[in-house]
């Protein structure tokens, strides 16, 4: 007996095991690249209305992002852009996350099937995003919505917000409303690991000017040698970071040149955008100042503007009242132990003051080509975190 109210939230979750797939294709098919992210964000808003949930939306204020070193450079203007938030009941809170952004898709025609088509084929949900993270913020969605079925109004923050991958300012935006829960899980397909630390990030754009006109003036240096030397630079920086550590968990990536139109033409600009990792001991004004001071000793004509990430390493108990909820339903229904697992990337839990942990399904090919989830997968983090949430919510059950 005491155990039915918990048998009713998996029942619940069950019954909208069809409703979990077609949900997280459904967001795999709405491209919500940067920029982008409204046509998805309506769908999770149609979802939470359904499930009885107080539905707001949550705009960033740039300026007031801009002016704070713990949030992200704006990436552009927010018009019509916004995070959706969730609320429902009250007592002891608990709030489930996840980001409704993707990156964008690279060389498509290397892909075996359409980036945008949500195939489901082979037990997976194809796409871009099925894993980072459409599908665990799904999994997400139908957990609250079985909890909000079964329980009695419980207290449940539910959000889906934009630019985790670009500086996190739709976190940061949502707690800064003074949205506050007991504890908070983000559904990033951690293949059911509990990841609660992350490094610090941030991103760099090294801008260099050249002369532009024909090649038959081309000097021993123009702007993309400037742009090589700022970027072996930094690559020194790189290793000088993961000298004192195991493994290499800080690395610098070049993610995207542009610049240049012609062989036969100098170029008048040419532009690399990186990212590069830190530890703890390291703020991101300190990363920031040596990215400027070793590009400035190595091109002192090449610009270095910062965007996006300036966020810091951060760590988070996983064995407080939510990560023993979680491992207790994790051991319950999946019969093995959750491990725990730091990230050599970060997340929107750097913005969570209380407890916060990642949890969620099994995925491959996050960013990259033929991006998958396992849908078993899915289906199980959909209970697991039902289960560790009626614990966490009502412990008396
Ligand atoms: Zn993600």
């Amino acid at each position: 007996v005491a155990s039915s109210p918990e048998d009713a939230v998996l029942a619940a979750v069950e019954r909208r095991r069809d409703e979990l797939v077609e949900l997280a294709a459904e967001l795999v098919r709405v491209p919500s690249t940067l920029g982008q992210e409204e046509p998805a964000q309506r769908i999770v808003e149609q979802y939470l209305g359904a499930a009885g949930f107080d539905v707001v939306r949550v705009t960033p204020d740039a300026d007031a992002a801009l002016a704070d070193e713990d949030a992200g450079y704006p990436p552009f203007p927010y018009d019509g852009r916004s995070s959706v938030v969730g609320t429902l009941g009250d007592g002891r809170r608990l709030h489930l996350s996840g980001h409704v952004d993707v990156v964008p898709v690279e060389e498509p025609e290397r892909w075996t099937r359409e980036p945008w088509s949500g195939a489901v084929a082979d037990g997976r949900l194809w796409g871009r995003g099925a894993g980072d993270m459409k599908a665990g913020l799904a999994a997400y969605l139908v957990a609250a919505a079985a909890l909000a079925e079964v329980l009695d109004r419980p207290g449940l923050v539910v959000s889906s917000v934009i630019e985790e991958e670009c500086g996190g300012n739709g976190m940061w935006s949502v707690l800064r409303t003074g949205q506050t829960a007991d504890a908070t899980l983000i559904g990033e397909p951690t293949g059911f690991q509990l990841g609660h630390s992350g490094i610090g990030v941030v991103w760099a754009r090294l801008d260099a000017t050249g002369e532009g006109g024909h090649a038959m003036g081309a000097a021993r240096e123009d702007a993309f040698d400037r742009l090589a030397r700022g970027v072996a630079a930094l690559r020194r920086l790189e290793a000088e970071l993961n000298e004192p550590v195991d493994g290499w968990p800080y690395g610098l990536n070049v993610g995207e040149i542009r610049g240049g139109v012609w062989p036969s033409s100098m170029p008048a600009r040419m532009l690399a955008h990186v990212r590069l990792g830190f530890g703890p001991e390291l703020a991101p004004s300190d990363v920031q100042r040596l990215i400027r001071e070793r590009v400035r000793e190595a091109a002192p004509d090449l610009g270095v503007e910062f965007e996006g990430f300036r966020a810091r390493a951060y760590t988070h108990a996983h064995d407080g009242p939510i990560g023993t909820a979680l491992r207790s339903a994790h051991r319950s229904l999946l019969g093995k132990e959750a491990e725990p697992a730091a990230f050599t990337a970060t997340t929107d839990a750097r913005f969570v003051d209380g407890d916060c942990l990642c949890y969620g399904p099994t995925a491959g090919n996050l960013h990259g080509g033929d991006e998958w989830v396992d849908l078993e997968s899915v289906r199980q983090a959909a209970v697991v975190v039902a289960l560790a949430a009626a614990r966490f919510l009502q412990p008396i059950l």
